[in-house]
């Protein structure tokens, strides 16, 4: 139900209606801000060249990001305000398998958008939030509130789960030499290309997928995990990703019709 106007779950668009919802519902909650919304919109029109569904290169950077983040000494899911929108509980149960921490962390910082996502992960079981009061130390490079971050959380990382995040940010973090993962719909972003391991994927897919691929690789031996790593290389997945596209659209180009109705 969304201002009184109900979504029949036979649109053709029921999912990414419901998701744009979440996102005006947030928005009006005041914790995603307008920024949010436009960058959803640029997601959705890549969501759209990959068909929807997680494609495989996306589940190879999967498979890798988990095996990093259960390599890792210290890892951290960074949150803002899309994210809570999108997949709070996700964040929460992710990080309780995979033994992270889970920080806020915003561009447009303000204390009450701070204050409402940590009540929202609450809401969803986190236990532990950072970067609510303990905002205190600062990492370089960055220019905006999103340089202040949590002694305990992103500074001391190794690995950072940067869903849905800023080209800048990714870059500063893989300069004080982190491991960066992100999620990121746009293969061309700054963000895909900074950082160590892209998974060119809807937020709202990928993550139920990690979790599962976390409870099934919790159990492997470090060899086993770090063998997933030796093996993964960004680039070349990046690259499938946009042949994916690219062949994608040549073949819808080439069929008798594209038209739906
Ligand atoms: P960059 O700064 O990395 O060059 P940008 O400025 O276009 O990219 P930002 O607003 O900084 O984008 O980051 C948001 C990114 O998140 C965009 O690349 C967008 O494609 C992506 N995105 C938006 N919604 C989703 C989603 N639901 N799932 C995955 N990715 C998404
Ligand atoms: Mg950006």
């Amino acid at each position: 139900m969304v201002d009184n106007v109900e979504i029949p779950p036979t649109h053709p668009r029921y999912k990414s209606l419901i998701i744009r919802e979440k996102l005006v519902e947030g928005f009006k909650a005041g914790y995603v801000v307008p920024q949010g919304l436009i960058a959803h919109g640029r997601g959705e029109c890549f969501d759209y060249l990959i068909g929807e569904e997680t494609a495989p290169f996306a589940k190879k950077a999967i498979d890798a990001a988990i095996a990093a983040l259960l390599l890792a000494k210290h890892p951290v899911i960074s949150v803002n305000g899309n994210v809570a929108a999108l997949t709070p509980g996700e964040v929460v149960e992710l990080a309780n398998i995979i033994g992270a921490r889970v920080e806020i962390n915003l561009f447009y910082r303000t204390e009450d958008r701070v204050r409402k996502i940590a009540e929202i992960l609450r809401k969803h079981g986190a236990q532990e939030v950072l970067g609510v009061d303990d905002a205190t130390a600062t990492i370089p490079e960055l220019y905006s509130e999103r340089r202040r971050v949590s002694p305990k959380g992103i500074l001391v990382a190794d690995v950072v789960l940067v869903p849905l995040e800023d080209g800048d940010r990714t870059e500063a973090l893989r300069k004080m030499g982190k491991t960066v993962i992100a999620i990121d719909l746009n293969p061309f972003s700054r963000t895909a290309r900074a950082a160590n391991i892209t998974i060119v994927d809807n937020i709202v897919r990928a993550l139920p997928l990690m979790i599962e691929r976390a409870k099934e690789l919790k159990s492997k031996n470090r060899e086993y995990l770090r063998s997933i790593l030796d093996s993964y290389n960004n680039d070349a997945v990046l690259k499938e990703a946009i042949r994916y596209i690219a062949e994608r659209l040549l073949k819808l180009s080439e069929c008798g019709r594209v038209t739906l109705y």
